[in-house]
């Protein structure tokens, strides 16, 4: 490592709240599916930022419609029209199949507004609140006090409690365990489509379209986080179309602002017109000009390259490719997912493999201990998968 990476390593650790423990490189730009540090070390990235660079990095046509918006208007409140917003919002819709957006600045914002759109339109119908929301274990929502109480990890909870009240835990892909906790007073279920941070875990057919039936039947809002597993990352715009259901509400972040942080919360038929009305919920960036820009041309590239057919191809090669890895290997005793978003299980913890990984020039990170997770841009190509490959095997052991 060179005296400078070694600087700003130092810098960092002696300034930043440490609430993470970062790998120790420092980088500097990006091109495509390639990261390059200060040093001028190349990286294959297979990670992009926790899925957020779908486009990879340093697209031309992306950081020109930036550049644009950002010598109009970049900020202008919620409180006027602006027409980037208006714009991400109709593509918004017509993707998702929703009927209301609200954008937020990450995806955790989004999960907040969602559980108060929950409560709200359950208080709306019944003339009270107190009303309890389903999560699942092994769930992740994200950090702030909300979405942190939906989030299954008990370890993540427990020093903040006490966090909002009325949440409790089904087992995720079991049916039986939500049917046992629905109540009169329960206003949602909120779930991933695909757990991410939890392993990579899809929900079966089955559980997701038998926890729809149970909102039908009971007035329930069904709530599904796509954050990490929406946005074309499974091969459908949002995972749940691989399942012919909708939910009332979705998630979203990561990967639609492409970098830019933003987030949104979608609304659909009663939950859009029965619950947050004026002057329950607001936000003083979300939906900026500048933010909705990034989403609008995101969507316009995903569209013009047909990004999510390309992801189906893509998914399935590196299906195939981990298959056989699997086969070799027997410290690997599962291997789960869909599109570009897949994991292989560990008999053991995969830390050490990420750190030879990196050193041999390869970005990839873990969901959980023991999975090594594979969340790459979705414009990989086949060498991409090729060479991430070729590096993984020989930093196994
Ligand atoms: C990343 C993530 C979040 C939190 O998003 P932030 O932008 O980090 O707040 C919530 N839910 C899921 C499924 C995620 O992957």
């Amino acid at each position: 490592m060179s005296e400078r990476m070694n600087q700003v390593i130092t810098a960092a650790e002696r300034d930043l709240l440490h609430t993470y423990n970062r790998f120790p490189v420092v980088f500097d730009h990006g091109e495509g599916t390639s990261l390059y540090d200060i040093d001028g070390k190349r990286y294959l990235d297979y990670f992009s930022g926790i899925g957020v660079f779908a486009l990879g990095h340093a697209n031309r046509d992306y950081t020109e419609a930036l550049k644009g918006q950002i010598d109009k208007l970049l900020h202008i409140s919620n409180y006027f029209y602006n027409e980037p917003a208006a714009e991400a919002a109709a593509r918004l819709k017509a993707v998702s199949g929703m009927d209301r957006v609200f954008f937020t600045n990450s995806g955790a914002e989004a999960v907040e507004g969602a559980l108060k759109a929950a409560r709200k339109y359950a208080y709306t119908r019944d003339g009270f609140a107190d009303h309890g929301i389903i999560a699942m274990e092994n769930s992740f929502h994200g950090r702030t006090m909300g979405a942190l109480s939906v989030t299954g990890k008990k370890a993540y909870r427990e020093p903040f409690e006490p966090l909002i009240g009325s949440v409790s835990f089904a087992r995720f892909n079991d049916l039986a365990s939500v049917e046992a906790l629905v109540d009169d007073k329960t206003c949602a279920i909120i779930m991933e489509t695909v757990q991410g941070e939890g392993g990579i875990h899809p929900a079966t057919e089955e559980f997701l379209t038998g926890v729809r039936r149970i909102c039908d039947e009971r007035d329930i809002l069904l709530i599904l986080d796509e954050i990490q597993c929406g946005m074309g990352r499974t091969g459908s715009m949002y995972a749940y179309q691989r399942y012919g259901i909708l939910p009332d509400i979705v998630t979203t972040a990561k990967a639609i602002g492409g970098g830019v942080p933003v987030g949104a919360f979608m609304l659909r038929g009663k939950a859009a017109e029965h619950s947050l009305v004026a002057g329950d919920h607001g936000t003083t960036y979300g939906g900026n000009p500048f933010a909705c820009a990034a989403i609008t041309e995101v969507l316009k590239i995903y569209e013009r390259t047909r990004l999510t057919d390309h992801v189906r191809v893509m998914g399935d090669y590196l299906y195939a490719q981990l298959e056989k890895l699997m086969a070799k290997r027997p410290d690997i005793i599962e291997h789960r997912g869909v599109g570009l978003m897949q994991g292989l299980e560990f008999d053991h913890p995969v830390g050490d493999i990420l750190n030879r990984a990196l050193d041999n020039g390869l970005v990839l990170i873990n969901a959980g201990t023991n999975v090594l997770r594979f969340l790459p841009p979705l414009v990989i190509e086949q060498e991409d998968t090729d060479e991430m490959l070729r590096i993984l095997e020989r930093s196994l052991d």
